[in-house]
């Protein structure tokens, strides 16, 4: 667990597959099995070729960073969490990820650094919010 706010997120029941892996602390991409992108956002159809043909796939929640900054006024919230990172990671199968870097020296944080996947319990939800912390 980041000391970072865990807001309940939206939960469609449709990708409810989604949340309750989470839960478990474990990652799982939508695939496409039509023409096989693997694809972010969770949802139930494929964004390039409109198929709702998708299956859950296991990732092991590594990639990089691709882009972050360096919040340091947070809003609602976040507004008691700051200074906190958001940043895009890119994922090893390829999507890439809005989200959170947590347990990072903020000094040393760059595009480009190894993060993992790590999951922060929401209370009384079958849902967990995906973030990074450095590898
Ligand atoms: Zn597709």
């Amino acid at each position: 667990m980041s000391n970072l706010p865990t807001p309940k997120p939206p939960i469609d029941p449709a990708i409810a597959v989604y949340w309750s892996a989470a839960a478990e602390g474990r990652l799982v991409l939508p695939t496409c099995t039509d023409c096989g992108l693997v694809h972010w956002y969770p949802r139930p159809f494929c964004p390039d070729c409109s198929s709702r043909n998708i299956v859950w796939t296991d990732s092991d929640g590594d990639g990089e960073i691709y882009s972050f900054t360096i919040t340091r006024r947070g809003q609602g919230v976040y507004r008691d969490s700051s200074p906190y990172v958001l940043a895009y990671v890119e994922l090893d199968e390829g999507p890439r990820v809005l989200s959170n870097i947590v347990d990072a020296d903020l000094e040393t944080l760059a595009i480009g650094q190894r993060v993992s996947a790590t999951f922060d319990i929401v209370p009384d939800e079958d849902a967990a919010l995906l973030r990074f912390h450095p590898t």
